[in-house]
């Protein structure tokens, strides 16, 4: 393989060069969030020459996540994300550093990674770690590329530091509900797939544009807006708003404390159907609403649906003996409602069941 021939054809492009390139190589990236808007990212930006890139994902492979997530094949079920895509990104150019973080982006560990980084980039699908990447870039003064995807809308901003609004000069308020869920939502994976290609686009304008390479224009005061359900795209200019917390003293902006009660709390534990299988004791609590019940059920579970558990009503008894194990339809309302209860059960251990009730549906699939 000659090195040269590798980056040819970007290299050839006018306004990018050997310049260019060389910044590339040079930077480094942080990708929170290895889905459907991660995929593209970091198979670009590796495929691209970006130096190194930093990959953070808790979670394992599901079979519902290959429509959209293309970094993952059926043969990579229920293995570790970030460190199947590190395996695939280092085959697509064996010269990027890259770097798994089996973990979820919060608190302490989250500021101590994004320092190391030049770009933060948010491929993350909850506001908790939208408004922590978006705060995190303003303590640290590092730029910041977010996109978002909702059913067939998708979002695209950048923030530079020093220059544009931030993500809360558009959004100050933290939205108490979740982002969609999966009752409500669905997604094509094309539609992940352009947003996460354009974000690709953006990290490498914003990585050129930070280094004085400014022949590009990036999204620092614009909020890109496609509807792919009518083929519409918008771009909104917006202002930084003088109460902002980017027009804080940085040393002074608190960190997570805003965004703590919106969508579910961090220390969710999940399991996979095959794991729960394994357990001695288990007892299956189904959090869908009553009009899902329909499609199916896991034999033997309880009905306590999350409605009730968001005001507060908890069952009058509650099993001691067994692990519980909470369900929705794909895993994503069961971590709200697991997290609700933590507060309200302590005598035993609660899961939220991986891919929910969809998992159990292809159980002998898998
Ligand atoms: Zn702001």
């Amino acid at each position: 393989m000659k090195p040269n021939n590798r980056f040819s054809r970007q290299k050839n492009l006018t306004d990018f060069g050997s310049e260019g390139q060389n910044i590339l190589q040079r930077s480094s990236v942080l990708i929170i969030g290895c889905g459907g808007l991660g995929s593209p990212v970091a198979m670009y930006l590796a495929s691209a020459g970006v130096g190194r890139l930093g990959l953070v994902d808790p979670d394992r492979v599901d079979l519902s996540n290959l429509q959209r997530q293309i970094i993952f094949s059926e043969k990579d079920i229920r293995k570790e994300k970030v460190l199947v895509a590190q395996e695939k990104l280092m085959e697509m150019n064996s010269s990027a550093k890259v770097e798994a973080y089996l973990k979820k982006f919060s608190g302490d560990w989250a500021l101590e990674i994004a320092k190391d980084f030049d770009l933060l980039i948010d491929c993350s699908d909850n506001f908790q770690t939208k408004y922590l990447l978006n705060d995190l870039a303003l303590v640290l003064k590092k730029p910041f590329v977010q996109a978002s995807v909702t059913g067939f809308e998708g979002r695209l901003m950048s923030y530079i530091p020093g220059k544009g609004p931030c993500f809360r000069c558009l959004y100050p308020n933290v939205p108490k509900t979740k982002i969609g869920n999966c009752q409500e939502e669905g997604v094509l994976g094309p539609t992940v797939g352009v947003i996460g290609s354009w974000q690709a686009l953006e990290s490498i304008k914003v990585l050129l544009n930070i280094s004085g390479h400014d022949k590009f224009k990036i999204l620092e005061d614009n909020l890109l807006a496609f509807d792919f359900l009518t083929n519409s795209q918008y771009s909104y200019q917006f202002p930084v708003r003088a109460e902002c917390l980017c027009q804080m003293d940085s040393k002074k902006i608190p960190l997570g404390q805003d965004f703590e009660s919106c969508d579910f709390k961090v220390d969710v534990e999940c399991i996979s159907w095959q794991e729960s299988c394994l357990m001695p004791k288990v007892k299956y609590i189904d959090v869908r609403e009553e009009n899902e019940l329909e499609s199916g059920t896991i034999p033997g579970g309880i009905h306590w649906p999350l409605s009730c558990l968001l005001k507060n009503k908890f069952p009058d008894s509650i099993p001691t003996d067994s692990t519980l194990v909470v369900y929705c339809s794909k895993g994503i309302r069961s971590q709200q409602a697991v997290s609700l209860m933590k507060g309200k059960i302590d005598h035993v251990r609660i899961y939220s069941l991986l891919g929910g009730i969809n998992a159990y549906s292809l159980r002998s699939i898998l």
